[in-house]
């Protein structure tokens, strides 16, 4: 598997400009489910960590051109 490319975004959840990734397959099928549409590549997720005890990431998703692409915030869950 290759290494997601990541880019510096602003996130709106953080207020600040944070390291973004792209989505790995789980990740992808997950918010493809979630929004019911096939296709997802223009998603980021956003990789600052909210809580350095436990490592708990914002993982606010965002796009490469809007950073607010829904009304609330979409947090990508956690894979068990
Ligand atoms: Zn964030």
């Amino acid at each position: 598997m290759t290494t997601p490319r990541t880019m510096r975004l602003p996130c709106w959840t953080c207020d600040a400009e944070q390291r973004h990734r792209q989505l790995n397959k789980a990740e992808q099928d997950w918010l493809k489910e979630r929004l019911g549409r096939t296709g997802v590549n223009e998603f980021w997720l956003c990789e600052n960590v909210l809580d350095t005890d436990t490592g708990k990431q914002c993982r606010n998703l965002r796009t490469g051109f809007v950073m607010k692409p829904f009304p609330k915030a979409v947090r990508v869950p956690v894979p068990e």
